[in-house]
């Protein structure tokens, strides 16, 4: 079934009874060549570049929900390549460039909205760093303008920019940047793999891996043993639990972070601004809903929701950067669980267990790099070799100390990241 103007058009003079369901929703085979484990947007995306890239397609997603019911669901869907570091800069700037082809690609539409990404500085020691980022970002071959005061004033008039704490200097504007629906990348990608001949399992939570000799031999799942060759863990905030059940212990915390969405409004908001002090940001959904976030709940958890103080502390943030949306009512909030990393940045690796393959550590930004990991890490796990843009993402980093991406600069606090 491919989606076009014209389908939407017959489909709409007939009563839209020709639509059909997007993927399979199959059941187990005993064996597959490479199992992955979660059905989030890495999985996802991981499955359709293993079959598409690589022409693999005796392969399994499973997971233990449904498709797109884990974080990749949860996200404020914002998407950019404005990453400063070595490593994290070349891979950003690869998945920008998938996310750019991304809907001709899989026929589906994912709502890419690239209407710029706004990161506000509020001292002079801010602006500097945003012009470092900013030349950075250029260097890469991205793009990045640093903008002054009185710019900032006309694009966003209804900042609070003389807030006598939290003065607006300027900000970085990257205009490539933006949302996407973040739904539609999940549904986009099953139905890419599925339509590829991939098996999308769900309701099937993986409870054991199997190893033979330090190699992998299948998984132990609610539906019962599947044996595979290869065996890619993406797994996002459960990544420490999987991972142990191959006998592994990774440098991550599982931290919640959670999200805010309000009401319906006219079009108010046209871009995705970051406040530079209180880690507070926004944007405007296609609905209306004004959606935002900040920082991550200051203690581990697996729960999927967050608790009152980060609330209070987003709530303010906004009120500080943005009164005017004091007059709007929250209509909802929820709460992800984040693979957090000591220094912020992902992991796509092999394993000390050969033909197991892991990819985690995305910490609260791995929604953008969702078609770029994928691709990676389908390289990684087709050919055995590390794709350039993600070749920083070793586990052993955190052994050995080289090639630490500390893109805060915070240092080996999980929750700061
Ligand atoms: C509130 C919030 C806001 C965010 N905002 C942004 C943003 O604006 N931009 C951005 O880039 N990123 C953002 N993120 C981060 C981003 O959503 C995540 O980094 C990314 O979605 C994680 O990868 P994933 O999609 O594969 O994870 P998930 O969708 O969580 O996929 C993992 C899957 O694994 C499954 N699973 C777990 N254990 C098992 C098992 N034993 N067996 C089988 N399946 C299993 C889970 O059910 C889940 O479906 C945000 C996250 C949250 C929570």
């Amino acid at each position: 079934m491919r989606f076009s103007g014209w389908r939407v058009l017959r489909e709409g003079l007939t009563g839209n009874k020709g639509w059909g369901p997007h993927w399979r929703d199959a059941t187990p085979k005993p064996e597959y060549d490479a199992i992955i484990i979660g059905g989030g947007g890495h999985g996802l995306s991981t499955a359709y570049y293993l079959a598409k890239e690589h022409g693999m397609r005796n392969i399994a997603v499973l997971e233990k929900g449904y498709l797109g019911g884990g974080n990749v669901g949860r996200n404020t869907t914002i998407v950019r390549a404005n990453y400063f570091l070595d490593g994290n800069s070349q891979f950003y700037s690869h998945s920008l460039k998938l996310w750019e082809g991304l809907e001709q690609d899989l026929n589906y539409n994912a709502m890419l909205s690239q209407r710029g990404v706004i990161m506000l500085g509020h001292s002079d020691g801010q602006m500097d760093n945003l012009a470092r980022r900013g030349n950075s970002i250029r260097g890469q071959g991205d793009d990045a303008e640093l903008l002054g005061k009185a710019e900032i004033r006309a694009l966003l008039p209804y900042l609070n920019a003389d807030n006598t704490r939290f003065p607006v200097y300027g900000g970085l504007l990257h205009r490539r940047g933006g949302t996407a629906r973040h739904d539609a990348v999940a549904w986009g990608y099953a139905r890419g793999a599925s339509d590829r001949g991939v098996d999308l399992i769900q309701q099937c939570e993986v409870t054991g891996i199997d190893i033979e000799n330090g190699r992998v031999t299948g998984v132990q799942t609610t539906r019962g043993a599947i044996k595979a060759k290869k065996v890619g863990i993406v797994t996002a905030g459960r990544s420490g639990q999987v991972a142990a059940m191959a006998g592994m212990r990774l440098p991550i915390e599982s931290h919640v972070l959670q999200a805010f969405v309000s009401e319906g409004l006219k079009p108010c908001i046209d871009h995705v601004i970051s406040f530079g002090m209180g880690h507070f940001y926004i944007s405007q959904s296609d609905k209306g809903g004004l959606v935002f976030g900040g920082d991550l709940d200051f203690y581990a958890s697996y729960a999927a929701r967050g608790n009152l103080p980060m609330a209070e502390h987003v709530m303010e943030a906004g009120m500080t950067l943005i009164p005017m949306i004091g007059k709007a009512r929250v209509l909802r909030s929820w709460g992800g669980i984040m693979d957090m990393t000591p220094d912020g940045s992902p992991i796509i690796d092999k394993t000390g267990t050969e033909g197991l393959f892991i990819n985690c550590g995305w910490c609260y930004g791995g929604f953008k790099a969702v078609p770029g990991s994928g691709y990676s890490f389908a390289h990684l796990m087709a050919t055995g070799q590390h794709h350039a843009p993600a070749a920083n993402y070793r586990l052993d980093r955190f052994r050995t100390g080289v090639n630490l991406m500390d893109e805060e600069g915070t240092g080996a606090q999980h929750n700061l990241h």
